[in-house]
């Protein structure tokens, strides 16, 4: 399931949620202040996902050394 990044417009505070894809724009509490002014980030789904796969770049699909001309110099 995605995970979405909420933003609240009452104190600031920044919160992820793990929802469904219909729940996205679904209204939520803040969990700081229990507020509901909130504003939905752009989901981190793909963000995160493509974050793990830089970490774990130690080679590519072209190699198995992360040391081709794809991988770069590391
Ligand atoms: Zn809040």
């Amino acid at each position: 399931m995605p995970i979405y990044e909420y933003h609240c417009q009452d104190c600031q505070a920044d919160f992820e949620l793990i929802r469904s894809m219909g729940e996205a724009d679904a209204e939520t509490a803040c969990s700081h202040c229990q507020g509901t002014n909130i504003k939905r980030k752009l989901s981190l789904f793909n963000a995160s996902s493509s974050g793990r796969a830089l970490t774990g770049n130690s080679s590519c699909s072209g190699c198995s050394g992360g040391s081709c001309s794809t991988c770069g110099p590391h």
